[in-house]
């Protein structure tokens, strides 16, 4: 019988399972559909550390992104990983600073610190080919590696003897009066059942159709999912022309379309939101969507006319409506109320899920405190 089971190898299940395994001194297990960890949203997102200012105050996004974000650095830091904290600029039409001063005021209520806006010009003067626009610096924003995160995590987690299953998917949950029973299967299809005191459905983009398969019904609750695809152009030969994030201001289901810097600082634009018209992980990209690309950068940098652009990679946010309205808010949602109790089911957790991972597993101690 495992204290804790945890379905999915994300960053996010991960973090959680490392949590209790190691923090709390519980027994858990993760179980990973896939061959190794973190090759879901994980794996397919711009590897920015947020500073938080982006999110409602009292909102869970703002308060895990805040908390996630300070962990995070020092978890990094003290194991020696990758993290360039080099900060980001939010660019606004000069008829739009009062947006800059709301995020700017919005981050402060979040307990963000260090926000400043800066004169329209200053950029420029820093970074020709940029518009004279007026920016909000955040210094607190950083660019990490989300895969050397998951390896680590997982390194650590079963160095502290946590269990991980690979190539094995939950496939069904049965309540007992006292633990839950979980059918799991292998790549070859064989079956076993696990015991388990509590539960977190971890699993990304198919964590709403775990929670189905394990009998809650959020389809009555009004829920649905939808993939929001985020894809990402490379700018070639612009590798070092940046050295900090530059943002637009964000749109209604996206940060907007940035420059994105990796830890070698190439230069890729993205990602933009679009959603797919069915549930299938589609991840290719769109050539064609080049011009619109330009279309959405060229206000605020240009120069980008001067430079190739090559359709790259994607990625998808699970975003879940509740009676047809997007909710952007992370949901952490207990199921005591539904007569499960121990069992956490862990939905829309788009971005900033990476800057929040750590966060979330003191969130849910808490709730079961
Ligand atoms: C385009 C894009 C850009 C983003 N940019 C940022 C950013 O810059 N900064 C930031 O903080 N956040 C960002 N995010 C958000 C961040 O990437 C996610 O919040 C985070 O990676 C979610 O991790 P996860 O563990 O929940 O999901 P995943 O990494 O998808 O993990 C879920 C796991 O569950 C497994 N699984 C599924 N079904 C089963 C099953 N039946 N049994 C067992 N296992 C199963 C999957 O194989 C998968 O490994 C971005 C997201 C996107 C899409």
């Amino acid at each position: 019988m495992h204290d804790l089971t945890v379905i999915g190898g994300g960053v996010i299940g991960l973090a959680v399972a490392r949590h209790f395994q190691v923090a709390v001194g519980w027994q858990c297990l993760v179980v990973e559909r896939e061959a190794s960890c973190g090759l879901g949203i994980s794996s397919r997102n711009s590897e920015v550390l947020h500073a938080g200012f982006y999110y409602p105050p009292n909102s869970l996004k703002a308060r895990l992104c805040v908390e996630g974000r300070e962990q995070l650095v020092a978890y990094l830091q003290a194991n020696d990983l990758p993290l360039n904290m080099c900060g980001k600029y939010v660019v606004a039409e000069t008829d739009a600073t009062s947006e800059l001063e709301r995020l700017r005021r919005q981050g402060e209520l979040n307990g963000v610190g260090n926000l400043e806006i800066i004169e329209a010009g200053w950029l420029q003067r820093r970074y020709p080919e940029l518009a004279p626009l007026p920016a909000l610096h955040s210094p607190g924003t950083g660019v990490l590696s989300a895969d050397a995160l998951v390896h680590f995590l997982a390194g650590e987690f079963q160095a502290a003897g946590g269990d991980l299953a690979v190539k094995t998917s939950f496939v069904g949950m049965t309540n007992t009066d006292s633990h839950y029973e979980l059918a799991l299967e292998d790549s070859s299809g064989e079956r076993i059942t696990v015991s388990s005191e509590r539960v977190v459905n971890a699993a990304g983009l198919s964590a709403l159709e775990i929670a189905q398969v394990a009998g809650f019904d959020y389809a009555e609750r009004g829920f649905e999912l939808r993939y929001c695809q985020g894809s990402y152009f490379k700018v070639t030969g612009a590798r070092g022309r940046f050295q900090q994030l530059i943002y637009p201001l964000p749109t209604a289901n996206s940060l907007g379309i940035h420059i994105k810097l990796d830890l070698q600082e190439e230069v890729s634009l993205g990602p933009d939101a679009r959603y797919l018209p069915e549930l299938v992980e589609d991840y290719s990209v769109d050539p064609g969507l080049e011009a619109e690309f330009r279309r959405q950068v060229r206000p605020y940098w240009p120069a980008i006319d001067d430079y190739q652009l090559v359709a790259d990679w994607s990625g998808l946010r699970p975003h879940i409506f509740v009676d047809g309205e997007l909710r952007h808010d992370f949901h952490v949602l207990e199921e005591g109320p539904a007569g499960c109790p121990g069992w956490v089911n862990l939905l829309g957790i788009d971005s900033p899920g990476l800057t929040a991972a750590l966060a979330f597993g003191p969130y849910i101690a808490q709730l079961w405190d």
